[in-house]
């Protein structure tokens, strides 16, 4: 489906409907009179009959009578002063009495004749159609022959179709007159002549009348029908736009809905007038509502929701728009001049939202998509500007996603960055399971040192990830997503496994085994049992557990504290050491190190970073090492890389020292060879040389 046709709510038309019913209306109305002329021609013949017989009779006394019964005929003819006529075959006239010249219309040569009947005949042709033939019977006296079907090649036709329908052949005039004259034609076929007699055609008033009442019926019934269909559509068109309003409302903030934003803005971005316009498709979250809903109720949320929206429209222009979605969602639509002018605009409409009295702290937070339409146009390759609205909308919408999880108001724009970092979690999580099962995560090995002896005394265990296609992937592009979609968990395990089982082997063959400290996400601890969970997996392995150190990040400490607690007991107990890593990271280190029983403590490697020279980092850093050493931890400090660093705290005492300076996190292989070779082995002094900046960019082999 089109993207303008998904949004594509049937328009209702007036034109049409009108139009069709008008055209039937007119039909219904041409049937009627055709109907009614119909009912015209019996009337006239009925009327006619008479005569006709009158004439027939005349004509058959003429014929078969003798010569006397005859002239009788036709002298009472024309002494009752009828004019009449005797044609004969070829339409020469033996006898007549008053005027009997003739009019004719030959519709092939488009002529209008007039004058005496033969000569009209003869001029015609026998070859031409005569379709109609007026005869002049004197002052306004016409009628019409209609035949429109027969072609009269020669004045035989016209006398045996004058025999086979006397009276009818030569029909009345079309005019509606009440009263005209008319030509009654009689055969005579002992002489192959015609009688012709001039009559007037009479037709009463009453034949009319009924006519005319029909007449008046039909169009009165034929009116009401018009104007039910015309009523039926207007009507349906009010139907219409009663369900359209039904359909675009949304009644918790008793305005418009999604489906009613997407039309119009649709619309709007597909206006060639707007082509060169900047909008801004904003999706407005109102922070925690759910919460508010919860501390209040349904119904006062709902209040505060029409009110922010009123205040939000107080806050719009012409053409801009507000719209409800989900329950504390609502879609804007801006006319902005840039990314700045739709910032401060939203932070206005913010500000004013922030401020609405309702004794709670109110926070909102909003993404942007800003579109230019003859942009869009070009980047889609499309000749008409199909604007996705749900594209547009998501866009805000992953805008407004990426905006910290902190209940506080905020506003984000869209960057192609945030699809590329959705397309790549979808990439992780889809590839996690497999690169499980294929090995594909290797465990680097980077090695602590007594910064007073430069000896070995333990190593953390750090993983990669080596894909196919993609090459050596650090952690940080990967933790967080698993941290996120809960597969840490599996991460830690098959840590926790491998060194294990590397430890068991080392430690069989003659190496010098130090601690190795793994890694532990704050999400195992929601695992019941883990202490117990995590000595199966290292006894499994047969690795002793004093050389297994689990490594708790700082933030872990705080989601259930007793749990905690009882993890970290249980573990010492069980024979590991524990280590709360990056240390001095949260605000609430302190607080943790008095209730939690550890025996390591990991500093952070920003106190290290740029500020060898500060003499207030100095005092930190020994405040915190004489800390831990009073709470009876050793101490660890993460990220050394220079020489100072490395002796300033070995003066103050810190018992192991992690960083670039001694080495570098290293591919198992190396590991094995250059820090825990086996005895005999050459070893390489760490003191000896700074390791190298950068990290290797290929690991090499695990195994
Ligand atoms: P972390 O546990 O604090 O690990 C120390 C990080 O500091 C490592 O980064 C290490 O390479 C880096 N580092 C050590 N010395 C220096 C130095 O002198 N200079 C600099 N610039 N960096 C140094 P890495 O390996 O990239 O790991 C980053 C984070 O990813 C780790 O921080 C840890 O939180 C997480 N991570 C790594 N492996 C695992 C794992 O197996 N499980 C879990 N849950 N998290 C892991
Ligand atoms: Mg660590
Ligand atoms: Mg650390």
């Amino acid at each position: 489906m089109s993207n303008k046709g998904k949004y594509k709510i049937p328009k209702s038309h007036a034109l049409w409907p009108i139009l069709w019913r008008t055209v039937v209306f007119l039909g219904i109305i041409a049937m009627i009179f055709a109907v009614l002329n119909i009912l015209a021609g019996y009337v006239r013949d009925f009327r006619s009959e008479a005569d006709t017989t009158y004439v027939r009779n005349l004509a058959d006394i003429i014929d078969h009578g003798t010569e006397a019964e005859s002239e009788e005929a036709l002298n009472a003819l024309s002494s009752d002063g009828h004019n009449y006529c005797i044609i004969d075959l070829y339409g020469e006239v033996v006898e007549h009495s008053g005027s009997i010249s003739v009019s004719g219309y030959n519709d092939k040569k488009g002529e209008f004749y007039s004058g005496d009947l033969k000569d009209i005949l003869d001029e015609a042709g026998v070859d031409d159609d005569i379709h109609k033939i007026v005869l002049d019977a004197g002052s306004n006296s016409t009628f019409l022959l209609d035949d429109y079907n027969t072609k009269i090649d020669a004045f035989s036709e016209v006398y045996d179709m004058a025999r086979n329908n006397p009276g009818v052949l030569f029909g009345s005039s079309s005019d509606a007159v009440f009263s005209f004259p008319y030509w009654i034609a009689a055969p005579m076929s002992e002489s192959s002549q015609i009688l012709m007699v001039k009559s007037i055609l009479t037709v009463k008033v009453k034949d009319y009348t009924y006519l005319a009442a029909g007449i008046i019926i039909a169009v009165i019934i034929a009116f009401f029908v018009f104007i039910l269909m015309i009523v039926s559509v207007i009507m349906n068109l009010s139907a219409n736009s009663k369900l359209r309003r039904w359909l675009y409302r949304d009644n918790i903030i008793k305005g418009h809905n999604w489906l009613w934003y997407a039309v119009t803005t649709q619309d709007i971005l597909c206006k060639r007038k707007n082509a060169h316009k900047t909008y801004a498709v904003v999706d407005l979250v109102f922070v925690r509502y759910r919460n508010f809903v919860l501390c209040h109720s349904v119904k006062e949320a709902e209040a505060l929701l029409r009110q922010v929206v009123l205040v939000i429209f107080k806050k719009l222009k012409k053409g801009e728009l507000i719209a409800h979605s989900t329950a504390a969602a609502l879609p804007l639509f801006l006319e902005v001049k840039d990314e700045d002018d739709a910032r401060a605009r939203l932070q206005d409409i913010i500000s004013t939202l922030e401020a609405i009295p309702c004794g709670h702290r109110l926070a909102f937070k909003a993404g942007v998509y800003l579109v230019i339409p003859a942009q869009e146009k070009v980047a889609l390759n499309q000749k008409h500007y199909i604007p996705d609205i749900d594209l547009l909308y998501n866009n805000a919408c992953a805008a407004s996603l990426s905006l910290s999880e902190v209940a506080d108001s905020g506003i984000a724009f869209f960057d192609s960055n945030l699809v590329d970092e959705e397309k790549w979690i979808d990439t992780v999580t889809n590839r996690q399971q497999a690169a499980v099962n294929n090995e594909e995560f290797l465990v680097y090995y980077q090695p602590k040192y007594d910064p007073r002896t430069n000896e070995h005394m333990g190593t953390e265990a750090l993983i990669r990830w080596q894909t196919p296609d993609m090459g050596l992937v650090p952690p940080y592009k990967f933790i967080p997503i698993f941290e996120d979609n809960g597969f840490i968990t599996h991460i830690d395990d098959y840590m926790l496994t491998h060194v294990a089982r590397n430890q068991a082997r080392w430690l069989h063959e003659g190496r010098k085994c130090v601690p190795i400290s793994c890694n532990v996400s704050r999400a195992h601890f929601g695992t019941e049992n883990l202490a117990e969970y995590i000595c199966n997996l290292v006894d499994r392995e047969g690795c002793p557990r004093s050389l297994i150190e689990i490594e708790l990040t700082e933030s872990a400490f705080f989601d259930d504290e007793n749990a905690m607690i009882t993890t970290i007991n249980r573990l010492k107990y069980y024979g590991f050491l524990v280590s709360m890593d990056d240390f001095g990271t949260g605000y609430s280190s302190l607080n943790s190190l008095k209730d939690m029983p550890l025996d390591i403590l990991k500093l952070d490697a920003g106190f290290f970073r740029g500020s060898e020279d500060n003499p207030r980092t100095r005092i930190v850093v020994s405040e915190a090492l004489a800390l831990a050493k009073s709470l009876n931890m050793k101490t660890v400090a993460e990220g050394v890389e220079d020489k100072s660093t490395v002796d300033f705290l070995a003066q103050e005492g810190c018992d192991m020292i992690q960083g670039f300076y001694y080495a570098k996190p290293m591919p198992q292989a190396e590991y094995e060879n250059t820090v825990i070779p086996v005895p005999g082995q050459q070893v390489q002094a760490p003191e000896a040389e700074p390791a190298p900046a950068a990290e290797p960019a290929q690991s090499e082999p695990e195994e």
